[in-house]
């Protein structure tokens, strides 16, 4: 149901001698509407198995903040198609849309810009290494600073505070993430400053170093002792209060986590799901090699030279989609990608939706998105 006929409080006829004034029914060609799921491919969940709806979007309309259908009961009725032949932005999940029905079929017209700001959320990662002055230019154009701390490369007291003290002066404008790598040489200071650094105004994330460069760098292998192991399979990412008051601007996230057995576990909320990714990590569950993942789709890593990337994890095989400054020749990610890493050790990847194939899908797939 896109175009609707309603009625609005206040909006009324004229009392006259013969009866009470009644609300008019008023008809609305474009009704606002929320995505509940987008079909950006066969693998999408509602598909249908009907190439005609890649594309298309189940919505659910609203007239002011009243919906009008539950979304428990949303179905193929919630359909919706593109209004404009050559719709290259399609909506994602929880994205603002207008919908109306012409000759009987549903369309969609967006996603809408509604705070000048088309759902695409910038996150800088940097080690802090270049000045302030340029880290100023910029600071105020990202919504998040991931941070890292590297304890073997700033190694005296000197330089640790003031690292962090560089660091926190971020806090204030934009969104920060302090990621502590938890290097079992330095492991002391590592605790310590995991445990004194309580501030509610930055998310604190204890990382867990992975041995992606084994098996061409063996000399740099990192082992923790049985005790790091198990202090470090115990901690938990920090997320300041403030952080969590309705006005942050961090998006809401859904992550679903599915295990072999069926089980199903999801959590909707940025800061429940920024935990779980954290926890992967740290428990060394990030390996998903042969899974299906929407790497490309969901974001987008843009190195430091301005080349586009599906992920931080294709930048080594320099597999670049395009120039950030030639969109128009930008190869834009049309489908997922079949893993093929040993560990997924970006933890914003980690939270992209991924789901592990059936042996029999993983060849029928690989032929598809070839
Ligand atoms: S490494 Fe992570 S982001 Fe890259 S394809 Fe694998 S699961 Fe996806």
């Amino acid at each position: 149901m896109g175009s609707t006929f309603t009625t609005y409080k206040g909006v009324k006829s004229d009392s006259s001698l013969f009866s009470n004034s009644k609300p008019i029914p008023i008809y609305l060609q474009f009704v606002p509407g929320i995505v509940i799921d987008v079909v950006t491919s066969s693998e999408s969940k509602t598909f249908a198995a009907n190439m005609r709806n890649i594309n298309s979007i189940l919505a659910i309309p609203h007239v002011g903040k009243k919906t009008l259908t539950r979304s428990g009961t949303v179905g193929e009725d919630n359909r919706y198609y593109p209004l404009f032949r050559g719709t290259s932005d399609v909506p994602t999940k929880g994205d603002p849309v207008l919908l109306c029905t012409i000759g009987n079929i549903q369309y969609y017209l967006g996603p809408l810009n509604t705070i000048n700001n088309p759902n695409w959320n910038v996150m800088t990662l940097t080690n802090l290494s270049r000045s302030k002055d340029f880290i100023d230019q910029w600071v105020h154009k990202t919504d998040w600073i991931v941070t890292s701390f590297h304890p073997n490369v700033i190694k005296t007291q000197a330089q640790r505070d003031k690292w962090f003290e560089k660091a926190l002066s971020y806090k204030k404008k934009t969104l920060l993430n302090i990621k502590i790598l938890m290097d079992p040489l330095h492991w002391d200071y590592c605790l310590d400053k995991y445990n004194s650094l309580n501030d509610e105004d930055i998310s604190l994330t204890p990382v867990r170093i992975h041995n992606v460069a084994e098996a061409t760098r063996p000399q740099t292998y990192i082992h923790y002792t049985p005790e790091q192991e198990k202090i470090l399979s115990n901690l938990k990412a920090k997320m300041g209060n403030n952080l969590r008051k309705e006005a942050s601007p961090i998006p809401e996230r859904e992550t679903t986590l599915k295990y072999d057995d069926g089980e199903e576990q999801t959590s909707i909320g940025a800061f429940d799901a920024w935990h779980i990714t954290s926890q992967i990590m740290r428990h060394d569950r990030n390996k998903f090699k042969g899974w299906l993942c929407r790497m490309g789709l969901d974001n987008l890593h843009i190195d430091e030279k301005g080349n586009i990337y599906r992920g931080i994890c294709a930048t080594d095989k320099q597999t670049s989609v395009g120039h950030i400054t030639e969109l128009h020749h930008v190869k834009w990610p049309v489908s997922p990608t079949i893993c093929p890493k040993t560990y997924c050790y970006c933890e914003g990847e980690v939270g992209i939706t991924k789901r592990k194939l059936k042996s029999a899908e993983i060849k029928l797939i690989r032929d598809k998105i070839k």
